[in-house]
């Protein structure tokens, strides 16, 4: 049984999709692992009308279960109708949260969490501390959802406004993507494997390639997307999280403040593109029809001339000691060939081919090996190596070492959600982006956006069911290199 956590939980935006798909349904993993036990209340809050027993209901509905234990789980489930906008009602929030503070011995613990439009972030954040919902007895945690903001200069606003009533600390912005296993396993495989990060550098690392494909298209969320665009929705936040990961030295200890500090000073050797290199460097896309999918511009809520992207590849340079030479290609988009993440890393050949002398019977050249992080939906990884094949003479083919987590023992991995609402009530920021993280991402990709916005694309450019267009190939094989994951053509 895991350690019992107290809090109270308030859900603004407690009616929404992300908080029914995910939010509940992790709450009721952790209530069922012990993480939750007694001692925890949730209020929902939003805009509808609803009585506790019609939002217990709508749980119900959304575990999936209406077990005994089930029930004792929502009956810690209220509800409160409130319009965050209205300064007065938090005093009914606030009167609510005390009483059952004491009914369920919370000790003064709480967590916030904001599933809900970002233009609200500041405004309940404000409020929670002016209004008195705030209180200094226990922990109070603000959880808030992506984005933050849309560039640099919005999401610094944003940061002030909550910094106001938030300590850096204890504000947790939700990465989903930092709560994946095999994201988190980057960290075990680097520093847990004297073979791995002793060669994890730019004199034995060719290239580093991250991949985020998606098969779907912009389903209902086109009038959000059409806003935002790959770069911000994508490569802002997941990717460069990713790239962090990827590229950060080894920290002091395995904990929030260490990471994050190492985090911080890959991120600030990342090469800040001027125009000309923005425009090298990054490539857009968006797709057109094909394959039984319409194009993007046909999709509901999205203009006719739509110049956003649904697609970017790119390539980043580190200047710094370990990766000065070493691209970082990433590429991320929407209907692809097929839904998965992956990262390659791609090792330099051996510099001296000696099975290739002359009159050699060894016709193969050496490949290069490749170390494959297979972040979901399989997860595990695969290393292919150089050996001689088991046939007459001597001929070298490459060969697979893998590592799949077992379809069945993945089940009983936690969601990301269950991880990261464990980690905030433990106070645990590792999987969760700090504010510092978070501008230094927004200052990179500023610049591919400023130089995007100078001109118009010649979109559309590729077409659903292949890996974005012919430029990100173009991209990479500008440098005699090519993606390691291909469609078979
Ligand atoms: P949603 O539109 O389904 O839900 C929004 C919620 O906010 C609803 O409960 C609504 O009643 C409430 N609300 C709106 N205006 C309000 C007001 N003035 N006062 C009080 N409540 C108000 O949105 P969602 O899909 O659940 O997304 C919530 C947040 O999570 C967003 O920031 C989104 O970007 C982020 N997010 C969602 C997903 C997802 O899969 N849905 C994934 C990643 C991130």
């Amino acid at each position: 049984m895991a350690t019992e956590r107290s809090a109270l939980f308030i859900f603004f935006g407690g009616t929404g999709d992300l908080a029914y798909r995910k939010l509940y349904p992790s709450m009721f993993n952790l209530y069922r692992k012990g993480t939750l036990q007694e001692k925890f209340a949730v209020i929902g809050t939003a805009r509808d009308k609803l009585t506790d027993e019609k939002f217990r209901e709508k749980v119900r509905k959304s575990i999936g279960s209406d077990s005994k234990e089930a029930e004792k789980f929502i009956s810690h489930f209220y509800y409160e109708a409130h319009d965050v906008t209205d300064q007065a009602h938090y005093s009914v929030l606030k009167a609510r949260a005390e009483e059952l503070d004491k009914k369920y011995k919370l000790s003064g613990n709480q967590i916030f969490y904001l599933s809900m439009a970002p233009n609200f972030f500041g405004t309940v954040a404000g409020y929670l501390r002016t209004e008195g919902i705030v209180n200094d007895n226990g922990f109070s945690r603000l959880v808030i959802e992506k984005p933050f903001g849309r560039d640099f200069e919005s999401a610094k606003e944003l940061n002030e406004s909550l910094a106001k009533s938030f300590k850096e600390e204890e504000i947790f912005r939700i990465d989903h993507y930092l709560g994946k296993e095999m994201i988190q396993n980057i960290e075990a495989l680097r520093f847990g494997n004297t073979i791995i990060e002793s060669l994890w550098n730019n004199r034995y690392i060719d290239n580093i390639q991250v991949t985020l494909s998606e098969s779907l298209g912009v389903e209902e969320r086109a009038s959000y997307y059409d806003k935002s665009g790959a770069l911000r929705d994508m490569v802002q936040n997941h990717i460069m999280q990713i790239v962090s990961l990827l590229a950060m030295e080894q920290p002091v200890a395995f904990t929030d403040s260490d990471i994050r500090a190492e985090k911080v000073k890959a991120l600030r050797s990342l090469r800040v593109y001027n125009v000309a290199e923005a425009a090298t460097n990054f490539v857009r896309g968006q797709y057109g029809a094909g394959n039984k999918v319409k194009p993007y511009r046909e999709e509901d809520n999205v203009p006719a001339d739509s110049t956003t992207e649904t697609f970017v590849a790119g390539k980043l340079m580190f200047d710094n000691y370990r990766w000065s030479g070493t691209p970082f290609y990433i590429r991320t988009g929407k209907v692809l060939a097929d839904k998965f993440t992956r990262v390659d890393v791609v090792f330099k050949k051996p510099l001296v081919d000696i099975f290739a002398f002359p009159g050699s019977t060894n016709t193969a050249p050496l490949d290069t090996n490749i170390l494959t992080l297979y972040i979901e939906p399989k997860a595990g990884f695969a290393l292919k190596i150089n050996a001689k094949n088991n046939e007459q003479g001597f001929q070298t083919e490459p060969v697979t070492m893998k590592y799949l987590v077992d379809p069945e023992d993945s089940k009983k991995t936690p969601e990301p959600y269950e991880r990261l609402i464990h980690d905030a009530l433990k106070g645990d920021g590792t999987n969760f982006s700090s504010w510092q993280e978070v501008s230094y991402a927004w200052k990179f990709v500023d610049q591919i956006r400023h130089v995007w916005d100078l001109q118009a694309p010649n979109f559309p450019n590729y077409t659903p069911g292949s890996m974005g267009p012919a430029a990100a190939d173009e991209l990479i094989e500008r440098d005699h290199r090519s993606w390691v994951y291909k469609l078979n053509k």
